[in-house]
């Protein structure tokens, strides 16, 4: 009797561990099925954010103070713009126009003399400028000047006004000019054609050229020493 007992008690027990284990095999199955669904799950996260982010980018990209215009872009044929006045007949872009006057009025609070040469320019204007140049390399084509968007100023210090030609390198030693490159991202304005990069902008340096591009994307350009094209390239 006593063998039979302690035959049972085996079985019994060797049943017990056969279903301790099936039990572990099916939990650690259902682990597993979660933890690659989880995985899984989390990785679709991330590409439809990666992707929600790109459609924003994409979107933004094509907001109206972000338009890239170059030498390879010319101005879209149904561009249109409503001018505002600035300061004495100068005009640009009426949604820039605000920015450009708190910019110039806070440079000269500073104690600075900016001064507007040109702003907004008509296509006429433009092709009259462009036929009219002994240097046609350093004129945008008809077309494709961000001066007929409305959208940039050229603004020289009051002190080279006098200079035969004050759109040269030097204008960026003189103190209104060191105060706007300082400060024009606050306002929401670039140097839209910074020193070494001529060949991606396709113009020369122009330390007097200030094109508005908004504060938050100002800010990033010139923070990061970029060209419009290479923010526009690398988003
Ligand atoms: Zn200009």
């Amino acid at each position: 009797m006593a063998k039979k007992r302690r035959k049972r008690y085996r079985l019994k027990k060797r049943a017990i561990i056969l279903i301790e284990t099936i039990c572990l095999i099916v939990a650690e199955c259902v682990i597993h099925a979660i933890h690659k669904n989880k995985v899984k799950e989390e990785k679709e996260r991330v590409v439809a954010e990666e992707s929600a982010k790109q459609q924003k980018r994409k979107a933004e990209l094509k907001k109206w103070n972000l338009l890239l215009v170059n030498e390879w872009n010319a101005i879209p044929d149904d561009y249109e713009i409503e001018t505002a006045e600035v300061e004495d007949g100068y005009v640009v872009d009426e949604r820039i126009c605000d920015a450009l006057k708190e910019m110039l009025e806070d440079c000269r609070d500073a104690g600075y003399s900016p001064i507007i040469i040109s702003s907004f320019r008509t296509r006429e204007k433009q092709q009259y400028l462009y036929d009219h140049t002994a240097n046609k390399a350093d004129t945008a084509l008809p077309g494709h000047s961000e001066h007929e968007c409305g959208l940039a100023a050229d603004i020289i210090d009051a002190g080279s006004a006098g200079w035969s030609a004050p759109l040269i390198d030097e204008q960026e030693d003189m103190p209104a000019q060191k105060w706007l490159m300082e400060h024009c991202q606050d306002y929401g304005f670039i140097l839209r054609y910074p020193k070494d990069k001529e060949e991606i902008t396709g113009i020369i340096y122009e330390p007097w050229h200030y094109r508005y591009v908004g504060k938050k994307y100002a800010k990033e350009i010139m923070e990061k020493g970029l060209c419009l094209e290479e923010y526009i390239e690398q988003s």
